[in-house]
């Protein structure tokens, strides 16, 4: 069953706008979009007169094969969260509908979906238990006017992994919710992704993003991975023009053969830097917990977060507070730095003097 039964019927009746870039047209002289003649002779450093392509074909292709899925199957966004607000927008009535979320997990799909005027519905984690996900007490949060079910695998600030539950998740909301998998970190994980679902699933789509492992957040390039009638609905109801030329160039430079090789030293270095992490901040007296972490961060449950978090940011480090959140007192999440960086942290909370 298509997806699209379940999405806003007056989207997928929505006629797209037609934007000069989409008319498939060729031409010498271009004259349709009202853009400047003029392209980037020195006053520019780069020729960006025209408007983009809506969907860069090579991009597109270099994401798909990044992501072991096809071209038709992958639509480019500003960051992963721009595709998180779309699918919110596409499936979400507003007034009447509700979204599944994890707790704690990532802030977007709360506020994308306040935005949307969905009921957003939070499912706690069992936080004594390493933040386990128990689905079958999830999914009896789920009902006839649940759109989406959000799972941020590895989750966001916990860094707990989900991949093993998906397939069955994926299967009981099968015809009535999209599992929207959120795979910002899967490179810092030894799980292989979700796309491989999708061909067993109608109702799963993944979210993947250039921003965490291969460095470009301040590109805003994230993708979405779905079946073809998920991706087209997405790529109706987005503005005309998502990628910005540099960005775009951006993206394709990460993707060449050599910057991929490096992101896997990279992401190598940041694993092994994360697990080093990890065994220093153990045996601290001020730590009580250090969750284990498929993402590029640590979520550390402290005796007291007020005191650590203050004495990291004496020595110019700063972190992220949780503690004022639900399940998550006295923790603080630390990202994974150049090993320098990482030795400044157990430094300060040792108090030695660097
Ligand atoms: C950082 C992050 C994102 C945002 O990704 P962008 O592609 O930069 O928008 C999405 N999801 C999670 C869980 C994140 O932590």
């Amino acid at each position: 069953m298509s997806m699209l039964a379940r999405a806003r019927a007056e989207l997928v009746a929505l006629k797209p706008y037609a934007s000069a870039r989409r008319s498939g047209f060729d031409a010498r002289i271009r004259l349709d979009a009202n853009e400047s003649p003029w392209d980037g002779d020195g006053a520019q450093a780069q020729a960006i007169n025209r408007y983009p392509e809506p969907q860069p074909d090579l991009l597109r292709e270099r994401l798909a094969s990044l992501y072991a899925t096809t071209p038709q199957r992958v639509w480019i966004g500003r960051g992963s969260d721009e595709a998180i607000d779309l699918l919110l927008r596409a499936f979400c009535v507003a007034g009447r509908d509700n979204v599944v979320a994890l707790a704690p997990t990532f802030g977007m799909y709360r506020i994308g979906a306040t935005v949307q005027g969905a009921q957003f519905r939070a499912f706690p984690l069992d936080a004594q238990n390493d933040f386990a996900l128990d689905t079958d007490a999830l999914l009896a949060l789920v009902d006839d006017d649940t759109k989406l079910v959000f799972a941020c695998s590895p989750n966001n600030p916990t860094g707990t992994l989900y991949h093993a539950q998906l397939d069955a998740l994926a299967t009981a909301l099968a015809g009535r919710a999209l599992l929207a998998v959120d795979e910002a970190y899967i490179e810092f994980a030894d799980a292989p992704s979700a796309t491989a679902l999708i061909d067993h699933h109608a109702n799963l789509a993944v979210l993947r993003t250039l921003s965490k492992a291969h460095g470009l957040a301040g590109a805003r390039v994230g993708a979405l991975i779905a079946r073809e009638d998920v991706v087209d609905l997405v790529a109706r109801i987005a503005p005309p023009y998502p990628l910005p030329v540099p960005s775009t160039r951006a993206a394709l430079a990460a993707l060449d053969d050599d910057a991929l090789a490096r992101t896997r030293e990279r992401i190598a270095t940041l694993v092994r830097e994360r697990e080093r992490l990890r065994e220093s901040l153990i045996a601290l007296d001020c730590v009580d917990r250090v969750l284990p972490s498929s993402g590029n961060f640590l979520l550390v449950r402290f005796d007291d977060a007020r005191a650590a978090f203050s004495r990291l940011l004496d020595s110019g480090i700063l972190v992220r507070d949780f503690s004022a959140q639900p399940g998550l007192a006295h923790c603080l999440r630390i990202s994974i730095g150049l090993p320098e960086q990482n030795d400044a942290v157990i430094a300060a909370l040792t108090g030695s003097t660097r």
